[in-house]
């Protein structure tokens, strides 16, 4: 890989997005590191230089859930690069630590972790620089997402089977299912068995992105040879960051493995699908 390869990896101020950018920079490839606040991804730009000072690591502010800032990141990244090889979508959130399951929690969650999962790819895709072994997108998502998990699935088995009808599934189909969802928060039903048992606003909007990536996959494999652009989500475990409190049993950088091996993935003709541990599993 050479520095000519640039990769943007949102939300890698920290935690599995941070490990991504370095391992992805540690391939020799250009990273544009960002986050919704200058100084910390500028901080952590720093702290990248500082233990790699060779890295061609570049900061720049990205807030997924604000169109403004979404907008003026694709004209800059243009600009500046002509586009781009490889976007990890990684930026997420997750409030179900605490006790507080708000309507606003559930509201910033469906709003970052589908909506601004999808503003980013919508933005991006046009940017993707044509390359003879095809562009790369990898949604960073959970295994809460899963629609017929173990311990964790869509309980509306009707939903359920309109989901994962690959031939009848559409955006709107996606988008639907988030405002109702969001409607029965508002009136107090979202521990209704119709919607996943455990954090249900996260695992919902974990299983949206899914969706959008077996739903998006299709059409972007669709494109002239050297046009194609390869689609894939995975798990990446249960990790210690901020977001599990520190408690999951592997660390940011086993967590970020899956991730980096998919956006470098040599094989041309995995798309569409569901990973972890560098294995492909059910959606
Ligand atoms: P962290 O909370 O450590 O990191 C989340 C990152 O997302 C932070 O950089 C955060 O920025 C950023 N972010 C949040 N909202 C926005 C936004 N609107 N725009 C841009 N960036 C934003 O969590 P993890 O590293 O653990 O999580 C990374 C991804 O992995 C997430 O998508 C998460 O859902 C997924 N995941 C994590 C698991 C785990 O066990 N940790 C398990 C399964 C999936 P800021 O610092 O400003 O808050």
């Amino acid at each position: 890989w050479s520095p000519e390869t640039v990769a943007v990896v949102t939300g890698s101020n920290r935690g599995i997005g941070y490990e991504i950018a370095r391992q992805l920079a540690l391939q020799g490839l250009t990273v544009i590191l960002t986050s919704r606040d200058l100084d910390k991804v500028n901080e952590a730009a720093n702290s990248l230089h500082q233990q790699h000072p060779f890295l061609f690591i570049v900061p720049h502010q990205l807030d997924i859930s604000d169109p403004d800032s979404v907008h003026h990141f694709a004209h800059w990244l243009h600009r500046v690069y002509g586009g781009l090889d490889i976007l990890v979508n990684n930026a997420g959130v997750n409030f179900n630590l605490g006790s507080d399951n708000s309507v606003e929690f559930a509201e910033t969650v469906i709003k970052t972790n589908y909506y601004g999962t999808k503003r980013m790819m919508k933005a991006m895709t046009p940017l993707m620089k044509p390359s003879a072994c095809g562009s790369r997108i990898v949604n960073v998502s959970s295994r809460l997402g899963r629609m017929n998990g173990r311990r964790n699935r869509l309980g509306d088995t009707t939903l359920r089977e309109k989901l994962t009808d690959d031939d009848n599934l559409t955006e709107e189909l996606i988008d639907s299912v988030m405002t109702s969802f969001l409607e029965e928060v508002k009136r107090g039903n979202e521990t209704s068995d119709k919607w996943p048992q455990m954090f249900t606003d996260y695992s919902l909007s974990k299983l949206a992105v899914n969706a959008y990536t077996r739903l998006t996959a299709k059409a972007l494999i669709d494109q002239p040879d050297g046009h194609k652009i390869y689609l894939n989500c995975y798990c990446p475990g249960w990790v210690k960051t901020a977001m599990t409190g520190w408690m999951g049993n592997i660390s940011a950088e086993e967590g970020a493995d899956t991730g980096v091996w998919l956006a470098l993935h040599p094989s041309q003709s995995v798309t569409g699908k569901f990973f972890a541990e560098r294995r492909e599993i059910n959606f």
